[in-house]
């Protein structure tokens, strides 16, 4: 398959992706697509009654979030996608002569796609749990007992969730210093990123249902990138016994295109073998891991780009399926534009790691950046930049990035 749009070799929105954003130009927002370098405008072409087969209400593509537009069902989001694809790729398409439609990326400003109800984070790469609980907790036995044999994960905040290109303050908060035994108040030290991805629901269930292995996929519309923002000073102290609080919810990245599921079926792959055997509701069948190539990348204020890491989302233990299916295992229902991410994706190499917490064995280790400057954890005027894509031959699907640049704490009395 061809477009007759001009797409970069290296593009991530080939014409085999087709993800769904929501733009603006002039404020006023509404559903597009992209394709190469250009955003189409999806509430401008329903207009001209493209959609007229498939869909009534053309307002689902001009609200300022994609839930309405998710809400019309995979068989009809689906059509959307496969009718838009054909249209790019056919010659004859009344698409292009209408320029109107189109848009350069660098011209529309990007949102939030989903209005996001509830945000559930997933703790599932077994390198990552292993790395940490070697650190913080037993060398010999780094893995707690559970973890085997559920996908172990808590929920998160939702409000503090942010588009790309936003800036994040550092957060403030309570440490407590290594030679004491007061705890201060003050900016975080030791502030970290998370590499993650995050699948969006797309079809919502009643209080008391649940979602199997097998029909989970009819669940999910898409996936993001996702940064897990972290203060790992502010986490050690206040995490006992209940989790991560303050820690975490000040802010997270997400990028902004989901790319729906069904863009990444040319690139499942096998999971790693989970020994002991899951228990029967979270056995499945089929390939249910992505090869998607994931890496990190740290920008620090006036310098230039730095690859601090390069990971694959096929290293997760507990795939997608198994997740949704044990969050609603008890009957917790999901409802469209939730956010289920995965936790930090590291991978089995020293250079495959997810955070700055692994990276640099808690800040022991600091790395070297091109321009001289060490790192242990993430600096003020630090942007960090987080990209993913998968791709077999000429077939890529790409997801963009997510970027956040890190300004000082805000000064408290
Ligand atoms: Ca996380």
């Amino acid at each position: 398959m061809n477009s007759w749009i001009d797409i970069p070799e290296q593009s991530d929105f080939s014409i085999y992706n087709i993800p769904f954003g929501i733009g603006s130009t002039d404020g006023s927002p509404f559903v597009c697509t992209r394709i190469g370098d250009q955003v189409l405008n999806l509430n401008r072409l329903a207009a001209t009654n493209f959609f007229s087969d498939l869909v009534d209400d053309l307002t689902v593509f001009q609200q300022s979030t994609l839930n309405a537009f998710i809400a019309l069902g995979k068989p009809i989001t689906n059509a959307i996608r496969i009718k838009i694809q054909h249209a790019l790729s056919d010659n004859h398409s009344t698409l292009k002569n209408n320029t109107d439609l189109f848009t350069p990326f660098q011209k529309v400003q990007m949102h939030l796609p989903v209005a996001i109800g509830d945000y559930t984070d997933f703790y599932s790469s077994i390198e990552h749990a292993t790395n940490v609980g070697k650190m913080f907790r037993d060398p010999e036995n780094a893995l707690l007992p559970n973890w085997r044999h559920l996908p172990v994960g808590y929920h998160g905040r939702a409000s503090s969730i942010v588009i790309s290109g936003t800036s994040i303050l550092r957060p403030n908060g309570q440490t407590k210093p290594a030679d004491s035994d007061q705890p201060v108040f003050g900016p975080s030290k030791r502030l970290d990123f998370e590499l993650e991805m995050g699948f969006i629901i797309g079809k919502k269930t009643n209080v008391g249902e649940t979602i199997s292995t097998s029909n989970a996929e009819d669940h999910i519309f898409g996936m993001v990138l996702f940064n897990d923002w972290s203060a790992r000073d502010i986490q050690t102290w206040e995490y006992v016994p209940l989790g991560p609080f303050l820690s975490k919810n000040f802010a997270s990245g997400m990028s902004p295109w989901v790319v729906v599921l069904e863009a990444l079926d040319p690139f499942r792959v096998e999971g790693p073998k989970q020994e002991p055997a899951v228990l029967p509701y979270l056995q499945y069948e089929g390939r249910r891991n992505y090869d998607i190539v994931l890496e990190v990348v740290i920008t620090p204020e006036n310098g230039s780009e730095n690859v601090i890491s390069k990971s694959n989302f096929k290293f997760m233990y507990w795939n997608i399926c198994q997740q949704l299916a044990h969050h609603t295992c008890n009957g917790c229902n999901v409802n469209i534009g939730d956010l289920m991410a995965s936790g930090t994706i590291s991978g089995p190499d020293r250079d495959s790691l997810g955070s700055m917490l692994e990276i640099t064995t808690a800040g022991k280790n600091p790395i070297t950046l091109h321009n001289g400057e060490m790192r242990s954890f993430i600096n003020d005027g630090d942007t960090v930049t987080l990209r993913g894509r998968a791709e077999n031959g000429k077939n890529r699907v790409g997801f963009g990035e997510v970027a956040n640049k890190i300004l000082p704490a805000s000064v408290q009395k």
